[in-house]
C-alpha cells in the first residue's frame, strides 16, 4: 500500500500528490481541477484496494493477539480511557464545534456558486475538488476567493516571504526563534546538521512528506520537509518544530514513557504556536507591514485561520470514523466507497468530483491509511490546542479576547509547556491537561471562545439564506 502511494501515478514518469496538488492549488479552469482530481484518485486509490481488503483481516488478527476486538479498538485505547467511551467523547467534541463548521460552509459555498454557478449547487454539497485541496483536508487555498475585506489589512505573509528572500533555513530558524523566546530548551547541533529542508539534487524524494523523526535514540531529532517560502509552509514548520520539541524535551524519560500523554496533544503542540501567530506577532517578525486590530482586519484574520483549522475539523473526524467501521466489520468491502462517500457528505458537506463506483477506493488516497497509521489523533489536536493556547495565555499574564493572545516572548508560559512536555507518557493525559490548565476533559469551548468574532459575522452574513445541505 505504502509503495502505491508514494509511487504516485505513472506513465512515462511516476507523479505524487504534491503534483496534483500544485494544479488544485494554481488551475483556473474546474476540467482541470476535476481532472486532477480524477487522476490521483483513480490511479493510486484503484490499485490500493484489493492491498487494503487483504490487509484488514491481517491486522485484526493482529489486535486480537494483542487482546483487542479489532484494530479500531486497539488505536482508541491509545487514550486512557476505555476505548468505547473515547468513541462517545470524539462525538461529543464534533458536535460542539459542527455549527461553527456549518456557518462558515454556507459562507464559502456561497462564493463559490457565484464564482462557479451550478456547478456548486446553492443548497447542497460542494465539489471537493472546487475547495483546492485533493481531500477538502484544509481550504486554504480559497483565501483570496473568500476574503471577506479584500481592503483591509492583509494577513497572508507569502508575499512578504518572497520580497524578504527568505531561503528554507531562515524560515526554519523562525519557527524555532519562537520556541526559544518561550525560553525553551534549543534543539540540539544534530537537528541542523542532519534534518533536510530542500528537495537534494538527483535523489528521489517525496514531497510534501514532512515529518519530524527519531533515527538514533530519542536525542537525535531530525526533519524532512521541501520548505517553499509561504504561509502555509511556514505553519508546517511550527507544528513539525512541536513534534521536535516534545521529543526533544521527553529525551530523559524511560524508553516506554517517550511518547505525547495524549496522541493528539503530540499534534497540537506546534499547532499552538500557530494560534499564537497573530498580525502583532508577524508585524514584531517583519512580514506584516502593520499590526492593524480594526474590525475589519480581525475578521479577515481569523477567517484565514478557520480555512485551516475550522474546515479540517470534519475531515479530521470522519478518516478514522470510516477506518473504526471498516476495523470492526460494520462497513464491508462492497460498501467502502458507497459509506466514504457518505460520511464526507454528512460531515464535510462535500461530493466527488465525477460520479464514483462502488468499485473505485478514495479513501487509499489518504496517505495515513497506506501507512496504517491513525488520524483521529489530528481531530483531538484541532480541538485541544485551543484549550492548551487559552491556559497558556493564562500563564502568560494575558486577559484580553483569546484571538489576540499571542504568547510569544513569555517565559512563563514556555516553562509550563515545556513541563508537560517533559512528563511524556509518565502521568495519564488528564493528569497533565490539569497540571497545565486546571481542566480534566478535551473540550471545544476555547476554539468557540477563540473564533466568536467570526462565528457572529459569519451569521450576519448568512441571515436570510439557506444553510446545510
Ligand atoms: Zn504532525
Amino acid at each position: 500500500m505504502q509503495t502505491t502511494y508514494f509511487r504516485g501515478v505513472c506513465d512515462r514518469e511516476c507523479r505524487g500528490a504534491d503534483h496534483f496538488l500544485d494544479i488544485l492549488h494554481t488551475a483556473k479552469d474546474p476540467v482541470a481541477l476535476r481532472d486532477a482530481w480524477l487522476a490521483w484518485h483513480d490511479g493510486v486509490g484503484r490499485p490500493e484496494r484489493p492491498l487494503f481488503e487483504n490487509f484488514v483481516p491481517l491486522a485484526n488478527a493482529g489486535a486480537r493477539a494483542a487482546g483487542f476486538r479489532d484494530v479500531g479498538e486497539m488505536w482508541r485505547s491509545a487514550y486512557d480511557e476505555p476505548p468505547d467511551q473515547f468513541l462517545v467523547e470524539t462525538e461529543r467534541m464534533w458536535a460542539s464545534v459542527s455549527p461553527l463548521y456549518q456557518e462558515l460552509h454556507c459562507y464559502v459555498r456561497r462564493k463559490l456558486h457565484t464564482k462557479y454557478g451550478e456547478l456548486v449547487p446553492a443548497h447542497g454539497v460542494i465539489p471537493t475538488q472546487l475547495t483546492r485541496d485533493l481531500y477538502s483536508l484544509n481550504w486554504n487555498q480559497l483565501w483570496p476567493e473568500v476574503v471577506p475585506y479584500p481592503d483591509a489589512a492583509p494577513i497572508d505573509v507569502s508575499e512578504a516571504l518572497v520580497a524578504q528572500h527568505y531561503d528554507p533555513l531562515r524560515m526554519v530558524k523562525t519557527g524555532e526563534a519562537f520556541f526559544e523566546s518561550l525560553g525553551m530548551e534549543p534543539l540540539p547541533a544534530t537537528f541542523w546538521d542532519r534534518s533536510v529542508f530542500a528537495k537534494p539534487e538527483g535523489k528521489v524524494m517525496s514531497c510534501p512528506g514532512q515529518r519530524v523523526w527519531n533515527i538514533d535514540g530519542p536525542a537525535d531529532v531530525r526533519m524532512t520537509m521541501c520548505v517553499e517560502p509561504t504561509h502555509e509552509h511556514l505553519w508546517i514548520i511550527y507544528h513539525e518544530l512541536g513534534h521536535a520539541h516534545y521529543h526533544w524535551a521527553m529525551r530523559h524519560l524511560p524508553l516506554l514513557l517517550q511518547q505525547a500523554a495524549n496522541p493528539g496533544f503530540d499534534e497540537a503542540s506546534g499547532d499552538v504556536l500557530q494560534l499564537s501567530m497573530t498580525p502583532a506577532y508577524l508585524h514584531a517578525i517583519g512580514l506584516l507591514p502593520t499590526a492593524a486590530t480594526s474590525q475589519e482586519a480581525t475578521i479577515n484574520a481569523l477567517m484565514h485561520l478557520a480555512l485551516d483549522k475550522v474546515a479540517f475539523l470534519p475531515y479530521g473526524y470522519l478518516v478514522d470514523k470510516w477506518r473504526w467501521e471498516v476495523f470492526s466489520g460494520k462497513t464491508t468491502p462492497g460498501d467502502y466507497n458507497t459509506r466514504w462517500w457518505q460520511l464526507k457528505a454528512q460531515y464535510q458537506g462535500v461530493g466527488p468530483a465525477a460520479p464514483r463506483a462502488t468499485t473505485d477506493f478514495d479513501p487509499g488516497v489518504q496517505g495515513h491509511l497506506a501507512l496504517n497509521f491513525p488520524y483521529m489523533s489530528y481531530f483531538i489536536a484541532g480541538i485541544v490546542q485551543f484549550q492548551l493556547h487559552r491556559a497558556l495565555c493564562k500563564k502568560a499574564g494575558f486577559s484580553g479576547p483569546l484571538h489576540e493572545c499571542s504568547i510569544y516572548g513569555s517565559k512563563a508560559a514556555g516553562a509550563a509547556y515545556e513541563r508537560l512536555f517533559r512528563l511524556g507518557a509518565s502521568k495519564p493525559w488528564q493528569d497533565a491537561l490539569e497540571e497545565l490548565s486546571g481542566e480534566r476533559q478535551i473540550d471545544a469551548d476555547a476554539l468557540i471562545e477563540y473564533f466568536a468574532p467570526l462565528q457572529a459575522w459569519l451569521k450576519e452574513q448568512n441571515r436570510g439564506h439557506a444553510c446545510g445541505w
